[in-house]
């Protein structure tokens, strides 16, 4: 411990003042535990975060849609007293590929039949094959290690016949995942889309995963979460190191160092892995965490008087191959004032993004609004960027993928507990894997686990 440093005592120490980590802790203190939350960043939420846009208000630079059978995450909320309002979604969405905008009403656009009748195709042996494989287990589906030696890439590849086809889908993968099809194991893809219950679910807006928003925004939940749980999380505290014996752990954090009988790690795999774990954790879950890395995507947000695009009949969701903003959103508050436009970078595009001026990074996006939604969105009142690939504290978003062979591999070492040490965060869940409701979830798992261990059952 360096000079100066305070110490402090808990039954748990929660590393990761997420959503995950957040509910992890409330669990255990309704339990009766003592627990310590550290949070590296300045703030709770983790990969959900509220940007003001004037007048008291908010749009999201995270995670936000929530949508049906996310259960936990709208019970939670409920309870919180945090309400829900759908997605704008009246009047027609906009696809502009190759160079031509065309309006389409729902989810799949208005495109070359042979073009439509690929991806029926298409989606329809993914929601087979996905039927096959547990998100509790996909190293036991059948063909597991077939199917995880191969990219979501190579596998649509075979199976597609127009080049169309395979860019749109693409280009919705680019924005669920936040990575390019050739990056992605095709086990792990297959185990996500089970997780949310098909690729629809993944994709819709009505009856999908981007239906609601919550009132005030997502970032709301873990900042009435963190006012529960008081000067239990502690901010400004990254983990540095974790070090077990049998009687107990220590977490060393920057400026603090906690005694403990458990602790629940709720960070992505690729930030656990900067933690100096004493003794080793061993290969299984090492390699693993060297194999799971977080996609890039970066959010933008542009703020105008009303969301003009709605008199011309549009939804304000776009999907694009102009570059480098690939889909967009109508993110408006729910009184409709002002009017918020979102766009989505993902994958490298994301990463190259940001190496250009912050003058340059604006003109571009709204360069690509005003080429779907006219001159208008050039002039937005306040413009803003979230580009997670940059953040110390997330090293990217929406959620940490694996690549392939991995999953199959050292998967098992996802979820199972280290010792003293229990696993949580959105890539734990095998429901809503890398959704808000998998972050809950899997802190209700570890929290769980850890009063189980100690029989600390009230
Ligand atoms: C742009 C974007 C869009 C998204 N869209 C949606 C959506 O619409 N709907 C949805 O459900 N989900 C969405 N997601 C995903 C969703 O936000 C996440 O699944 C969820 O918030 C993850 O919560 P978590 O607690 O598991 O992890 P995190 O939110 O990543 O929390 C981990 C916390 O640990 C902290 N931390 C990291 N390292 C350390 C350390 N060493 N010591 C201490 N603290 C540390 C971090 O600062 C962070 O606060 C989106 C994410 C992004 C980035």
């Amino acid at each position: 411990m360096a000079a100066g440093d305070s110490h402090r005592d808990a039954d748990v120490v929660v590393v990761g003042a997420g959503i995950a980590g957040l509910v992890a802790a409330r669990r255990l203190a309704d339990a009766g535990r003592s627990v310590l939350v550290l949070e590296a960043r300045d703030r709770v939420g983790g990969r959900t975060v509220n940007a003001p846009i004037g007048a008291g208000k908010v749009t999201e630079m995270g995670g936000q849609w929530v949508g049906p059978t996310q259960d936990r995450v709208l019970a939670l909320a409920t309870e919180l007293g945090v309400g829900t309002f759908p997605t704008y979604h009246e009047g027609k969405n906009l696809i502009d590929m190759r160079g031509k905008t065309k309006g389409y009403k729902g989810t799949i656009p208005r495109l070359a039949p042979h073009v439509l009748l690929d991806i029926e195709r298409l989606r329809r042996r993914l929601h087979r094959l996905a039927r096959q494989v547990s998100p509790d287990a996909p190293w036991d589906a059948p063909d597991a290690a077939e199917l995880d030696s191969q990219t979501l890439h190579s596998w649509i590849r075979r199976r597609t016949g127009t080049k169309r086809a395979r860019e749109l889908l693409d280009l919705a993968i680019g924005t669920v995942m936040g990575t390019g099809t050739a990056e992605l194991s095709l086990l792990w893809v297959l185990a996500y889309v089970q997780a949310a219950g098909s690729f629809d679910d993944l994709i819709d807006v009505e009856g999908g995963a981007q239906q609601d928003r919550f009132i005030g925004g997502s970032a709301l939940i873990s900042d009435k979460l963190a006012g529960g749980l008081g000067d239990a999380v502690v901010l400004r505290t990254p983990v540095r190191a974790v070090t077990q014996t049998r009687s107990g752990i220590e977490a060393v954090a920057d400026g603090l160092t906690v005694a403990a009988q458990r602790a629940v790690v709720a960070i992505p795999p690729p930030l656990a892995a900067r933690i100096s774990f004493e003794p080793s954790l061993g290969g299984e879950r090492d390699q693993l965490a060297q194999r799971m890395a977080h996609g890039a995507l970066t959010k933008c947000a542009a703020i105008y008087g009303e969301p003009f695009w709605r008199e011309r009949g549009l939804t304000g969701q776009a999907v694009s191959d102009w570059g480098p903003v690939s889909t967009t959103f109508d993110n408006s508050p729910p009184d409709h004032k002002p009017g918020v436009m979102v766009g989505f970078i993902a994958g490298a595009e994301a990463v190259r993004h940001a190496r250009l001026s912050e003058a340059e990074r604006r003109k571009v996006v709204l360069g690509c609004f005003a080429r779907l939604y006219g001159e208008e969105a050039l002039h937005p009142g306040i413009y803003i960027e979230q580009a997670w690939a940059e953040e110390q504290w997330s090293r990217g978003g929406p959620v940490c993928s694996f690549s392939p062979g991995a999953l199959s591999a050292y998967g098992k070492a996802l979820r199972r507990p280290a010792g003293r040490v229990h696993w949580a965060g959105a890539e734990t869940a095998t429901v809503w894997t890398g959704y808000m409701e998998g972050a809950v979830r899997s802190g209700e798992r570890a929290a769980e686990e850890a009063l189980d261990a100690e029989g600390w059952r009230l």
